[in-house]
């Protein structure tokens, strides 16, 4: 079994293309999914690595022709969002005019997976954010699929992914609006299932619903987890798995490479949190939360068009979005000294050791105090603040 870039990113496209089935993805030692050839398989005809992602530069649209702060007018939707509804709101649309939208969802596994949505029930489980990697399974086949029926596509995902879909289909379609998000990194599938388990040994219960980005506390890092009927809430530095996350240690390699992070975007339309709002448009923050959204392309543009009566929406400027994600600029740093070791032993070790051993928390007086005060009360401060 022979690897076709050592800066895999697990996208499938090569195994969706191959005539042979030679491509398999297999799990590497952390736990990502890497394209490997089987070569008894292989006739050697270099489609995968010609249309492996990795190695295209093609893959971008120029400059944004626009970039904007948008709020999805429907709270109740906003308020299931990460921050300022943008997916929800595009792909809202999509579904009432008889497309449909692929984006993330937790299967049955709370294994994150690419899922399609033709109903707005069914586009619930693809709201708000999952920080690890997705499984794309065959959905670039069932994209190409919907789109030889001439149906609106959606399809949601970060850079890699949507430069992988576009080298996948070889060509644009009329009929298909591709959503990518500002990316920092994404860490493994096995890594998010052990910290499920270290939970499940901690509360006795094993965790059925799990979401990043709860809003009870007001947009931001807050999250909300299920076990046995029962509800746990949290900010962001209380958690090892979301705070080593956020630092970027756990990110798969090619993450601290990536070929994404800069302001030529491949979907038509890009979205991230509108991190550094309150000091542009001070009037437009909210504690609801807010998007960023670029508008790439033609396709993107025209989309816009139709769907811009849901939202609340202010036209902004690119520097003021590269200033708050700079992932908009360069990729995460690699800090060796924690990145080197932070999977040695995930799959060895019992789980409460590993992460006692590899995700130590080392909290400040204050970040103690803040992580103790009921949401409630974190909402009211960030009023106050506001
Ligand atoms: C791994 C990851 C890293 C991110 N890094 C940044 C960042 O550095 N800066 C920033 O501003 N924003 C980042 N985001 C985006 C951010 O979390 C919000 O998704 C964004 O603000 C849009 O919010 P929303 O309210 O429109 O939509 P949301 O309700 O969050 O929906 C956004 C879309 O994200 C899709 N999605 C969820 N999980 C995944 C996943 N694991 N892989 C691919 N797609 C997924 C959903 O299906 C949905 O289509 C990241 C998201 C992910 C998943």
């Amino acid at each position: 079994m022979k690897q076709i870039t050592e800066y895999c990113t697990g996208c499938r496209a090569c195994e969706q293309l191959c005539g042979k089935k030679a491509i398999r993805l297999i799990a590497d030692k952390e736990g990502f999914l890497t394209a490997t050839i089987d070569e008894n398989c292989c006739v050697d005809c270099g489609l995968c690595r010609k249309r492996c992602p990795q190695n295209r530069n093609d893959l971008f649209y120029g400059a944004p022709l626009s970039t904007l702060a948008v709020r999805l007018k429907d709270e109740q939707t906003l308020y299931r969002s990460a921050s300022g509804g943008a997916f929800a709101g595009l792909a809202a649309w999509v579904i009432r005019h008889g497309g449909v939208v692929f984006g993330v969802k937790y299967d049955e596994e709370m294994r994150a997976v690419h899922s399609s949505a033709v109903t707005l029930d069914e586009l619930d489980s693809l709201l708000s954010s999952k920080y690890v990697q997705s499984d794309t399974e065959n959905t670039f086949s069932e994209v190409r699929r919907f789109l030889k029926e001439e149906r609106m596509v959606l399809y949601s995902g970060t850079g890699c992914q949507i430069g992988a879909l576009r080298s996948f289909l070889g060509k644009d379609y009329d009929n298909l609006i591709l959503v990518d998000l500002i990316c920092h990194g994404v860490s493994s599938p096995l890594l998010f299932k052990r910290y499920l388990e270290f939970l499940h040994q901690r509360h006795g219960g094993k965790v059925t619903e799990y979401d990043f980005r709860d809003k009870r506390g007001g947009w931001g890092l807050g999250y909300k987890y299920k076990y046995k009927y029962k509800y746990k809430y949290g900010s962001a530095t209380a958690d090892p798995y979301y705070t080593y996350f956020l630092k970027g240690h756990t990110y798969r390699e090619c993450c601290y490479n990536c070929h994404y992070a800069h302001t030529e975007r491949a979907g038509d339309i890009t979205i991230a949190d509108y991190w550094g709002i309150e000091k542009y448009h001070s009037d437009f923050y909210s504690i609801k939360g807010v998007s960023l959204m670029l508008l790439n392309s033609v396709v993107g543009m025209n989309f816009w068009k139709r769907v811009e009566g849901d939202f609340e929406y202010k036209d902004s400027k690119l520097e003021y979005a590269v200033a708050g994600n700079h992932n908009l600029k360069h990729p995460t740093e690699r800090k060796d000294e924690i990145r080197n070791h932070i999977y040695d032993g995930i799959d060895s070790m019992d789980v409460k050791e590993y992460f006692a051993t590899r995700f130590p928390l080392h909290l400040s007086l204050m970040q103690r105090v803040k992580n103790m005060l009921p949401a409630q009360i974190k909402l009211w401060l960030k009023k106050l603040k506001k």
